[in-house]
């Protein structure tokens, strides 16, 4: 997938579990400055002149509230027990954020949840091939697939990872750092790459920043985490064409940072080096 006429940029977010199983994220994007790269346009790296994204008051909100957060049974196969198992998660997803918001006091609004079987258009485009999950940023919506791949499997922690991701582009919506991210100006494809895999990276850590804080509530063991983050070490950009998520290793260190700090302050991508992103 590339630019479209309108500037839009849809790109898939690959599998943590399998490599059919993608997440797309859309994200309004500027037009690159196709053949006028200027070097005093440019974000420099680590980003250092937007301080939506560098300095949220979202970073200094510490611990998400970890309320218990039990995970119901899930029935393998039965798309409406997906659902039912899912449905609790975003509201435990609602009230955590919703928590940090009122810290940082900044206005929060839940975003809406929608689970489709079979493609559809959403967020004015049409559902692409492989995409298990999309954030629509101008509609505060999530959408889910609940197609065979996931239905089939709902066990593991793959499910609460992909609407924890989503959701935490809705945080970074609800933030400002979307639109700073939208509106970092970039003089060539390889820096706007970089962009994007400080904005997914950061969606992920905050996705491990949820489920780090609502752990001890999951009955979980740690070989369920351990086998997420080998799931995300094999699903990085090594295995896809454009390289806009980042390496399985930085999406298995985000991933792991925001759950061991369960915080948003851990998942800071935007003045990383550029190594932790790549
Ligand atoms: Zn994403």
């Amino acid at each position: 997938m590339g630019f479209t006429a309108s500037g839009q940029l849809a790109y898939p977010h690959r599998t943590m579990r399998k490599p059919f199983i993608a997440i797309l994220c859309v994200v309004v994007a500027s037009l690159l400055p196709a053949g006028t790269a200027n070097a005093a346009r440019a974000a420099g790296y680590p980003i250092r002149n937007a301080d939506a994204l560098t300095s949220s008051p979202l970073y200094l909100t510490g611990r998400l509230p970890g309320s218990p957060c039990p995970e119901p049974p899930v029935r393998a196969g039965d798309v409406a027990s997906v659902k039912s198992y899912l449905l609790p998660l975003v509201r435990c997803l609602d009230g955590a954020w919703a928590a940090q918001f009122r810290k940082a006091r900044i206005p929060f609004v839940k975003p809406a949840v929608r689970f489709i079987t079979k493609p559809q258009r959403v967020c004015g485009g049409q559902w692409g091939q492989d995409v298990q999950a999309l954030y629509c940023n101008t509609d505060h919506e999530i959408v889910f697939m609940l197609d065979r791949n996931v239905v089939d499997h709902p066990e593991d922690l793959f499910l609460m990872n992909v609407i924890a991701h989503e959701y935490g582009h809705h945080v970074q919506n609800q933030a400002g750092m979307w639109a700073a991210f939208d509106n970092l100006p970039s003089a060539s494809k390889a820096e706007y790459y970089e962009q994007t895999r400080r904005h997914e990276l950061q969606a992920e850590c905050l996705a491990g920043a949820f489920i780090g804080s609502v752990w001890a509530s999951l009955g979980r063991k740690g070989k369920d985490w351990r086998t997420l983050l080998a799931d995300d070490r094999a699903s990085g950009d090594e295995t896809a064409a454009v390289r806009d998520h980042g390496k399985g290793r930085n999406m298995a260190n985000w991933l792991n940072r925001g759950y061991r700090a369960a915080a948003p302050g851990g998942c800071d991508t935007w003045t990383a080096g550029s190594a932790a992103v790549a």
